[in-house]
């Protein structure tokens, strides 16, 4: 692989490779874009194919953060790691503590976080040898209902735009995984008087949501299809794709999982099916809000009341969207590229 040639291609600032042969640790951080603040995203491990394979996938998801995090209104570039191996076979506290210290040696142009196959124990870890790491236990704790706050504050805008109202009485919503963020946001639906469609690959997930919020369950292949006024992605990635474009029975899509859409393509095709989709990165963003808190140092109230801020969010999209006559995904890339154009701006005032 061309490693320059592909940082070059969306701008990428930075990757760095950690390694430490006694642990087997091999690290790469991907710093998209310091623009607005420090790179923030959490540390990912997986046992990736090869070494090309864990590039690509740092700079997809360091530069996702870019955007996520300044359509948030966030201070935060974006940043991301991914360590390459079997995360069963080789966490341990020697292997995280080495990690901390090669974030310690980027002096604060990255802060770490929790991601898939890492958890607060490990960041404690981290935190032993550096102060750039959040999500760590009694501090901001679990995001899940911030994100589901957030990610239903995005639905009302959603509404607002597909039905003109944003009263969900009587709607029919179609939430597929009933997870820890999905959960949550069932109970938000419910309470604002939703009707709930729910599914999962675990049974007593959605037992639960049957019982608690007097939903009808459906199997998991059922759920792309059933008729209903918002279809709500909240398990996977890639739910929207050339297999389930047709089944949708929906006038809105609205959810919390990341990347929704398979290729970009498929956002224009939702477009011209006149079904409204809200963009993951900005209606999913309590996540991030929560743990940016932390940073300021944690008060839930506070987070809360910005992950309210995502139904402002997601209205812009949908005003530029139509100011410049773009899907709603691109309008979505558009609002935290102007955000970075406008800081990049304020920047320009020379500060001792
Ligand atoms: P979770 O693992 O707690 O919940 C996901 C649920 O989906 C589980 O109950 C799982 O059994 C179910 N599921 C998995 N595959 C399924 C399938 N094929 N069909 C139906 N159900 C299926 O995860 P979560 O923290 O609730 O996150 C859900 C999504 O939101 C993920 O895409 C995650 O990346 C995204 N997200 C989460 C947060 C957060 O704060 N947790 C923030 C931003 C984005």
């Amino acid at each position: 692989m061309n490693i320059f040639e592909n940082m070059e291609k969306y701008d990428y600032e930075q990757l760095v490779f950690c390694q430490d042969r006694k642990t087997g640790l091999k690290a790469i951080i991907g710093i998209h874009d310091t623009t607005l603040g420090p790179a923030l995203g959490g540390t990912r491990i997986w046992n990736y194919e090869n070494e090309d394979a864990a590039i690509m996938d740092v700079l997809r998801l360091s530069r996702g953060m870019t955007y996520k995090n300044a359509a948030a209104g966030l201070n935060l570039g974006g940043g991301k790691t991914v360590i390459i191996g079997d995360p069963q076979k080789m966490k341990s506290e020697e292997f995280f503590r080495v990690f901390g210290r090669f974030v310690e040696g980027l002096n604060g142009r990255y802060i770490t976080a929790e991601d898939m196959n890492t958890t607060t124990e490990d960041m404690e870890y981290i935190n032993m040898e550096t102060d750039h790491v959040v999500g760590l236990k009694g501090k901001s704790g679990n995001p899940s209902p911030v994100t589901a706050f957030g990610t239903f504050k995005g639905i009302l805008a959603g509404a607002r735009e597909a039905f003109g109202t944003e009263d969900l009485k009587g709607k029919v919503v179609a939430v597929q995984g009933v997870g820890s963020v999905g959960y949550n946001l069932c109970k938000h639906l419910y309470e604002a008087g939703a009707r709930l469609i729910v599914t999962d690959v675990k049974k007593s997930n959605i037992e639960k949501a049957v019982k608690d919020f007097n939903a009808e369950g459906v199997e998991p292949d059922e759920i792309y299809s059933v008729a209903c006024d918002i279809f709500s992605p909240c398990a996977m990635g890639a739910v929207v794709n050339d297999f389930t474009l047709d089944k949708f029975n929906c006038k809105l899509i609205a959810g919390c999982a990341n990347n929704v859409l398979a290729e970009e393509r498929h956002g224009e095709i939702l477009e011209e099916k006149g079904i409204v989709y809200v963009p993951d990165f900005v209606i999913n963003a309590g996540g991030v809000i929560n743990v940016y808190e932390e940073i300021l140092g944690y008060n839930k109230e506070r987070a809360l009341a910005k992950a309210a801020n995502v139904y402002d969010k997601v209205s812009e999209v949908f005003k530029i969207s139509k100011e410049e006559h773009i899907p709603t995904y691109k309008a979505a890339e558009r609002l935290a590229e102007k955000r970075i154009e406008a800081i990049k701006n304020v920047k320009s005032v020379y500060l001792k």
